[in-house]
C-alpha cells in the first residue's frame, strides 16, 4: 500500500498554500472548481483527510466522513445549479489509481455538468 504524500497539489489547497477557487467547505469536505475544465461545469469535491483515493477512503474514513463526502456531492451540485432538483443533472466520478487514470494521489470526485456531459468511457 503507498503512503498518502503530503506534498500533493490538494494537499497544498487544503493548508491553503496555494489557492482555489472555492465552491462549498464544511468540517469534512472542500469544493473547487477544476482548473482545466473539461466540460461548461467541472468541479471537484475532496475529503479534508489525507486519503489517497476511493479505497483508501472506504478502509479507513469514518462513517461521518463517508457520509460528509457523499452528500456533498449532491450539495455542491445544487450550488451549481446542475442537479436535478434544480437543473438537467451532471456527472460523479472518481479515477482510482493508474488504471483508473488517476494524477493527484488524493481522493477527489470530480463533477461534470452545464451540458450533455457525453460518453462515459473513451
Ligand atoms: P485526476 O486525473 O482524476 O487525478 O484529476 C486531477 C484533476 O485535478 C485534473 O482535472 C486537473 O485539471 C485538476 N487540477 C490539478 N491541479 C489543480 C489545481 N491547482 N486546482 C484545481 N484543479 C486542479
Amino acid at each position: 500500500m503507498m503512503s498518502y504524500d503530503k506534498n500533493n497539489i490538494f494537499a497544498k489547497i487544503l493548508r491553503k498554500e496555494i489557492p482555489c477557487n472555492k465552491i462549498f467547505e464544511n468540517d469534512h469536505v472542500l469544493s473547487f472548481y477544476d482548473l482545466n475544465p473539461q466540460k461548461k461545469i467541472h468541479a471537484l469535491v475532496i475529503p479534508k483527510g489525507e486519503y489517497i483515493n476511493l479505497d483508501d477512503f472506504n478502509s479507513r474514513a469514518s462513517d461521518k466522513e463517508i457520509v460528509a463526502l457523499n452528500k456533498a456531492l449532491t450539495e455542491v451540485s445544487k450550488i451549481l445549479g446542475i442537479s436535478t432538483e434544480n437543473g438537467k443533472g451532471f456527472r460523479a466520478l472518481t479515477n482510482v489509481g493508474d488504471h483508473g487514470g488517476q494524477e493527484v494521489p488524493h481522493l477527489h470526485f470530480h463533477i461534470f455538468g452545464g451540458e450533455k456531459v457525453g460518453k462515459m468511457v473513451e
